[in-house]
């Protein structure tokens, strides 16, 4: 497993790299955002950990340039910024995670590996529900007959929710076959993702309910077609 860390501290950056290399990762270290946006247009990435704070591009613009170019491999960000509104920033660019600096290394390593589990997750067909299918390649959802484009973690979200075909899903059951957790991480992802989601198929017929105590379901208007 290819892993890039891109951290500016350097006693930082060296004991995190040696942690995840005594755990068995291949890990590389890089210290600027210049150095991060080179690595990561390259393909063989298999998980990023970006810190946000960097001495000459900062860590947002790495992400938004780095998932313009076309990088799919999971990021997991690394921010001393304690405002929900950079965490929520960091994923609306295309982060799959964020850890909040001071963190326990135990956390990280649980955080990569599940990271690393969901990108593994198999493939799938293309989907449809009503008047919203998507698909594997491009990333898009095609919604009211528009396509519009997701970030991978909104991708990997609505595909489940489109094979789960307006059953409820519970936040224990996205967690862990969307997000890779098996414990609750304490973070907004998966509302975040639904608010996401919520606004890019606006324009269709289907909505994402929040069914009290339960979870979440897609429904259609009364009478509508499940199959497009
Ligand atoms: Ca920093």
């Amino acid at each position: 497993m290819a892993l890039v860390l891109i951290e500016d501290h350097p006693r930082l950056r060296a004991s995190l790299c040696r942690g995840l290399n005594e755990a068995g990762f291949e890990v590389e270290g890089l210290a600027t955002g210049q150095e991060a946006l080179a690595r990561l247009s390259r393909r063989d990435v298999d998980a990023a950990v970006l810190d946000l704070g960097l001495p000459d591009v900062d860590g947002m613009e790495v992400l938004s340039r780095s998932r313009a170019a076309g990088l799919l491999a999971p990021v997991l960000v690394l921010t001393a910024r304690d405002a929900v509104e950079a965490r929520v920033e960091a994923l609306d660019r295309g982060a799959d995670d964020y850890l909040v600096k001071p963190f326990a290394f135990s956390e990280l390593l649980a955080r990569i590996r599940a990271l690393l589990r969901r990108a593994a997750a198999p493939r799938w067909a293309p989907l449809a529900f009503g008047d919203v299918s998507v698909s594997a390649d491009p990333r898009v959802v095609r919604a009211a007959e528009h396509d519009v484009p997701l970030t991978p973690s909104e991708h990997r979200l609505l595909g489940f929710l489109l094979r789960r075909r307006g059953d409820t899903a519970t936040r224990a059951d996205i967690l862990r076959e969307v997000f890779g957790y098996d414990f609750d991480p304490g973070t907004n992802l998966v509302e975040v993702h639904l608010a996401h989601l919520r606004r890019k198929l606006g324009a269709t017929a289907v909505r994402i309910e929040t069914v009290r105590g339960a979870g979440y379901r897609l429904s259609l208007p009364e009478g509508a077609s499940r199959d497009p």
